[in-house]
């Protein structure tokens, strides 16, 4: 039997958005992968900002916006967790859980590439899965070509540099947005927006918002 190409989409979703989904599904078919798994980051090691959606939120707004897509799962692997996970024991453990995968293909914004070699065991965690490193607005695409020929070169990274229609769409911005009132429409699915305003996510009052990118 033949095994099973997964793709692995990891975020913080803090809200998820159209730039995740439209992300997951280009590769999703440029690949030809037979599922796309979600998971919401538990308590992220990289970012800490004063204006987050808690575990259980990010997660839920997660399977609100995949609903539609049969080829679309979530995971709570990480948001169940309490302490800080990290992306290498994740994926130990789905592998796990996955017998009948060949291949685990990370999916990643450009941005994250730039800072893969921040993460745990990233020497490790490069030989485990493939990485899709996918263009983003206001991402350097010299940059990115440089990082990924380094990881390759230095450590045996696999790493497909892929071009998706760009939507300068970004968590950051969306949770800016609401906090100052502004509209949030058509730049994530309208379940994940009513969930943002029945829950009253990410109104509390600040004077500076940190780019997190
Ligand atoms: P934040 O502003 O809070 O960092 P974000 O919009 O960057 O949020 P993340 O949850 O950090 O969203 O991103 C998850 C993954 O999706 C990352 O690999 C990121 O590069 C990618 N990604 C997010 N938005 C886009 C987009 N608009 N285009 C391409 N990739 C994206
Ligand atoms: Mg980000």
């Amino acid at each position: 039997m033949i095994g099973r190409k997964i793709g692995i989409m990891g975020g913080t979703f803090d809200p998820i958005h159209y730039g995740h989904l439209m992300l997951a599904e280009q590769i999703r078919t440029s690949f030809h992968l037979d599922e796309i798994i979600f998971i919401p980051v538990g308590k992220p090691p990289h970012k800490a900002h004063f204006n987050s959606a808690n575990q259980v939120d990010r997660y839920e707004m997660a399977v609100l916006a995949t609903g539609n897509n049969s080829f679309f799962k979530v995971s709570d692997i990480e948001t169940k967790r309490t302490e800080t996970t990290y992306t290498i024991d994740t994926i130990r453990l789905l592998k796990k859980t996955l017998p009948d995968c060949d291949e685990l293909y990370f999916i990643t914004g450009a941005d994250a590439i730039l800072l893969l070699d921040s993460w745990k065991n990233y020497e490790e965690l490069v030989k485990m899965v493939r990485f899709v490193a996918a263009t983003r607005p206001g991402i350097d695409l010299e940059r990115l070509n440089d990082k990924v020929s380094e990881l390759t070169i230095k450590y045996g990274a696999v790493i497909d540099v892929c071009y998706i229609p760009a939507l300068a769409i970004s968590s950051t911005d969306i949770r800016r947005r609401v906090n100052e009132e502004k509209s949030i429409r058509y730049l994530l699915p309208e379940s994940v927006e009513a969930y943002i305003e029945s829950k009253g996510l990410y109104k509390e009052h600040h004077d500076q918002y940190f780019e997190v990118l």
